[in-house]
């Protein structure tokens, strides 16, 4: 292992720009596009998991006061081939990905050094260097900040699920009756909102490590700048004659794996589907020009619901309806012309 980098490591001078990202444009974030050498990324050692899940405990323990918090009924569902998604009766599932699940543990029976061996795999979403879901989410409300995590703002999301269809790994999961929709069509659309791990986003600002790392008691994962991340990937597989995935999969992530077997293999033993991603090949899909032709078209429209999605939130927190909210701004503002 490096020197400069032990497991577990939270190195300060990566999270530069942590804390002051939250505040600002979502579009604006993902055109600027921030830098990979200024990515905190994650090392996830397979050799190292036992599987004992108090990683996923400790996620939605700190986690849990960001959980979907859905009104019932359910209104009407606008269009009415969205199906409704409600996980608010089933939060104990942990044996996937749901919107009160963000990580969960992956098993693979396969042979390492002859012997048949049941590896574990911590699975959660990979925090690509070019994120789909944020480049496009039509109402911006999916955002990537300079360090490197996306998070879905979910003030702002109407649960619509284009990131979860741009996304390889089909991490998103939504929740039905929750989100900005009750304020804007609270009797007709009825979509929800979208849940993904934001690895700790709101900790990292604080120089605390993510919660599942901290978790962990066998130093499965280590964070640090992306280029040592990658750098100790290959070191610790030249170690275990094993493989890297994260490097280069959808034009890169910042959650790489470290494997004793290949990655086909893992990727044929582990069970995929709803909610469970795989670990088999991921283009580029922000490389493909039809998506970057729609990245373009959505902006203005991302822009214009970037501002509303605030307009709301700010109502919010002065604890007014967004109409008497208006009516106050007017009055201040006619106040300050005089
Ligand atoms: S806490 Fe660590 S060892 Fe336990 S399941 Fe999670 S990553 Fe594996
Ligand atoms: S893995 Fe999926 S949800 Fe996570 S950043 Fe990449 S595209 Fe977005
Ligand atoms: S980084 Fe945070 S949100 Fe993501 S899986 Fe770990 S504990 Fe959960």
């Amino acid at each position: 292992m490096s020197k400069s980098i032990s497991r577990r490591t939270f190195l300060k001078s990566g999270l530069l720009a942590a804390g002051t990202v939250a505040a600002g444009d979502a579009v604006a974030e993902a055109a600027a596009s921030p830098a990979r050498d200024q990515h905190l990324a994650t090392l996830i050692d397979i050799t190292r998991c036992i599987g004992c899940g108090a990683c996923v405990e400790a996620c939605r323990e700190t986690n849990a006061p960001k959980f979907p918090n859905p009104q019932k009924p359910f209104p009407k569902m606008i269009p009415e081939r969205v199906k409704v998604s409600d996980w608010s009766d089933k939060q104990d599932v942990d044996d996937r990905l749901t919107p009160y699940n963000w990580l969960f543990i992956q098993t693979a029976t396969v042979m390492v050094d002859g012997e048949e061996t049941e590896l574990t795999i911590p699975r959660r979403c990979m925090h690509c260097t070019n994120p789909p879901c944020v480049k496009l989410c039509p109402w911006g409300a999916s955002r990537q900040y300079q360090n490197g995590i996306s998070r879905i703002d979910t003030d702002m999301c109407l649960g619509g699920s284009k990131c979860k269809a741009v996304c390889p790994w089909d991490i998103p999961q939504r929740q039905t009756g929750d989100g900005l929709y009750l304020k804007l069509l609270p009797s007709l659309a009825g979509n929800g909102i979208m849940n993904k791990c934001d690895r700790c986003y709101d900790r990292v600002a604080r120089d605390e490590l993510p919660a599942c790392i901290e978790a962990c008691p066998e130093d499965v994962q280590t964070i640090g700048p992306r280029a040592e991340i990658v750098a100790l990937a290959h070191e610790r597989a030249k170690e275990i004659n094993g493989y890297v995935y994260g490097e280069h999969e959808n034009g890169g992530t910042n959650t790489l794996y470290v494997s004793p077997v290949p990655f086909e293999t893992l990727n044929a033993a582990i069970e995929k589907g709803p909610g469970k991603p795989h670990l088999g090949p991921a283009e580029d899909r922000m490389a493909d020009a039809n998506h970057l032709g729609a990245a373009l078209l959505i902006a203005p429209l991302a822009g214009a619901a970037t501002a509303l999605g605030r307009y709301l939130k700010a109502a919010r927190r002065a604890g007014q309806s967004p109409t008497s909210y208006a009516a106050s701004n007017q009055r201040s503002s006619k106040t300050s012309d005089r």
